[in-house]
């Protein structure tokens, strides 16, 4: 079994090209066409052809599905990767984000043309309030990374307000996704990480010395990283508070608590929301993204301008916030994937989007509880604690006991037909492996990914060459995994590819 057929071999289209092959119909005639090039300046005109392939319409459409079928993606089979989710969602939100009707609006248009889009976005940042608990939202930051950033911005205007000029440090869980502090020091603060106690939690001993009065405010994911409830939040929420801090919610992966739990209740100040995560746009698609930024009341005036408001008869956008941070984003930020997730949201109602979340959570269990008695692997931290969403499992064992590591382990999965876990991520585990099967996975592929990693197990012990020199059945085997990491040596690559082909 394995999801790749095709192989590398496929030649660049430029080398099917055979001078003068044509092979297509189009409905204008070549008067139509001369006429249509009439209209273009002389001086605009290209002098000479583009290069481009000759082929025929079949050749093309070939080509490219062949293409399509080298990668491995979420329409093709299981994507646990661990805290970027990747499930399955409903195409009707793609149908309805893709209407004419949609893509036909501009942000210049007259606001009494575009209503109806308004009170999609004003409904929108409402329902999203409400399943974070907040007062007020921002549909405007396209990113999670960039709600951060927006999140701590609006920290700092915060605490300007108050003439309260010397906090200059914002504090992170050692167990944080990297955005979190990679956000903050962008933003001018300081960085102080704390440790987690025995359990993978928040040490609140270490949060209460860390606190004080250059304290800007916390960022924490809950469920954290590892997939565990912070059951001390009130505690947490309180100390950070009590030192004239701000809490800041990384609500990246809401499928673990949305419709049961609301940050607002936890003490939060600050939840950003990974639309394209949790509601129905994919993560890692090459964008756009949209990551709303929710409030309380006491932050509400520096949100962004501007927001979508009704005044009992229009919609309109109001600029008048004169304690703002500013726009972060150009209009009122990703409409569309605003768009997918209000249908997503009223698709599922109330009912829909706790279940969605039960079954993240149950989905993940079963997986963690099965993948830990595997030889070889583990589950570091807080050993009976329910997982959330995800969880990370420690292929340290089998590293150690058979050379087999987390790296190649995901690469073998790959043999499986399942796309990897995210490996080598949150930093405190050793070998991590860090799965989230989401919500969308049945029990059947559950035990299918739960047997590929038993079969690699065993191989491993066995034989372990197989696992060490995959995979197998994927288009490209192993990567220059440093190199895929350096854009620049990719950039001359890539450069030298096309000078050969010259
Ligand atoms: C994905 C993720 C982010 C960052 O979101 P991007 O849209 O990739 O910038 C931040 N925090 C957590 C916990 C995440 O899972």
């Amino acid at each position: 079994m394995g999801y790749a057929q095709a192989k590398w071999d496929e030649p660049p289209i430029i080398e099917l090209s055979q001078p003068g092959k044509v092979g297509f119909h189009t409905l204008s005639s070549s008067e139509e066409r001369d006429a249509a090039l009439e209209s273009v300046p002389l001086k605009l005109r290209r002098v000479t052809p583009m290069l481009l392939p000759e082929v025929s319409e079949i050749e093309v459409v070939r080509h490219f599905t062949r293409l399509s079928q080298e990668n491995f993606g979420v329409d093709l089979g299981l994507y646990p990767l661990g805290s970027c989710t990747m499930k399955y969602n409903p195409k009707l939100c793609d149908l309805i984000a893709a209407s004419h009707k949609i893509q036909e609006l501009h942000p210049y248009q007259d606001l009494r043309t575009v209503q109806g889009i308004l009170q999609i976005l004003y409904e929108a940042a409402n329902f999203l309030a409400n399943i974070v608990g907040m007062k007020k939202i921002t549909l405007q930051p396209a990113a999670g990374a960039h709600g951060e950033y927006t999140g701590v911005m609006l920290m700092r205007a915060y605490h300007r307000d108050k003439a309260d000029t010397k906090r200059d440090e914002i504090i992170v869980p050692d167990s944080a996704h990297g955005t979190n502090p990679a956000s903050a020091a962008m933003a001018g603060y300081k960085v102080v990480e704390v440790p987690s106690d025995s359990e993978g939690c928040v040490d609140t001993e270490a949060l209460k010395s860390a606190v004080g009065p250059k304290t800007a405010g916390l960022m924490v994911t809950n469920p954290n990283t590892l997939g565990i409830f912070e059951r001390k939040i009130l505690e947490i929420a309180g100390i950070v508070h009590d030192s004239g801090g701000l809490l800041y919610y990384d609500g990246a992966n809401l499928n673990a608590i949305m419709g049961k739990a609301k940050p607002g209740d936890m003490g939060f100040d600050i939840v950003h929301i990974n639309l394209h995560k949790t509601f129905a746009t994919p993560h890692g698609g090459g964008g756009p993204g949209a990551a709303p930024v929710g409030v309380t009341s006491r932050l509400e005036d520096y949100l962004p301008v501007p927001t979508v408001e009704f005044d009992g008869e229009k919609y309109y956008l109001d600029y008048n916030k004169p304690k703002s941070i500013g726009k972060v984003r150009a209009f009122q930020g990703s409409a569309a994937v605003v768009l997918r997730a209000y249908t997503y949201i009223l698709l599922h109602g109330k009912g829909g989007l706790e279940t969605a979340s039960e079954i993240a959570v149950l989905n993940s269990n079963y997986m963690a509880e099965k993948l830990r008695k595997i030889k070889g692997f583990s589950l570091p931290y807080g050993e009976g604690v329910p997982r959330k969403h995800e969880f990370v499992l420690s292929a340290s064992t089998l590293a150690k006991e058979t050379g087999v590591t987390a790296l190649q382990v995901a690469k073998r999965l790959l043999d499986f037909g399942v796309h990897p876990p995210t490996v080598y991520f949150p930093l405190i585990i050793e070998e991590a492996m860090m799965a989230e099967p989401t919500e969308t996975v049945a029990k059947g592929e559950l035990d299918a990914m739960i047997d590929a990693f038993a079969k690699i197990s065993e191989e491993a012990y066995s034989n372990s060459d197989q696992p060490a020199t995959s995979p197998h059945a994927a288009s490209v085997t192993r990567i220059d995994e440093a190199k895929a990491n350096r854009p620049k040596s990719m950039q001359l690559t890539w450069k030298k590819n096309i000078s050969e082909r010259k």
